[in-house]
């Protein structure tokens, strides 16, 4: 492979992750403020999407934590009201936009995080952040087509 496409290759790998604001931010007014914290945190919406999650669907996208105990629950909550997702590019996305959202449980979570300022429980969580580069890639093509990407 060329150097030049080699580069760009290895660049999608590292500058993209995916993100949805969970029914429980959408349902509390704070799509706007969480959208503004991730601007300010240096990150580029790619792509973006207002839409509502049925059970069918959220069990898919988390197909991965079918087994944990939390399965059922999860999959209910993501399906109980609209969410927004979006793909998000900055240098070192994934582990940067996990510093920016804190930890899973909101009790947890750093000061200024996303998920300290907006969420209320584990569950109940504001916001996903892929784990992986190669999880990002499988959950932004879930919801966004490459014409949907910009
Ligand atoms: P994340 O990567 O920080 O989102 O965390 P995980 O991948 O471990 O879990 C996925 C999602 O499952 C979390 O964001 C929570 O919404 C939910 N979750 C995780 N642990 C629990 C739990 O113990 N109970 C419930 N009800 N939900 C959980």
């Amino acid at each position: 492979m060329h150097p030049i496409l080699s580069k760009a290759k290895e660049n999608m790998a590292t500058n993209r992750t995916f993100t949805m604001i969970k029914p429980d931010a959408t349902g509390n007014g704070h799509i706007g403020s969480i959208l503004a914290d991730i601007i300010a945190g240096g990150f580029t919406i790619k792509a973006m999407k207002y839409t509502h999650l049925t059970a069918e669907t959220a069990g898919a996208f988390y197909a991965v934590h079918k087994e944990r105990p939390f399965y059922n629950d999860l999959v209910s909550f993501m399906s109980s009201g609209p969410i927004v997702a979006a793909i998000l590019e900055k240098d070192n996305a994934v582990a940067d936009f996990r510093t920016l959202i804190g930890a899973t449980n909101p009790a947890e979570a750093a000061e200024g995080t996303i998920r300290a300022k907006y969420a209320k429980s584990i569950d109940a969580n504001a916001v996903h952040g892929s784990d992986s580069d190669d999880n990002a890639a499988i959950e932004g093509s879930f919801f966004f087509s490459a014409l949907e990407v910009h």
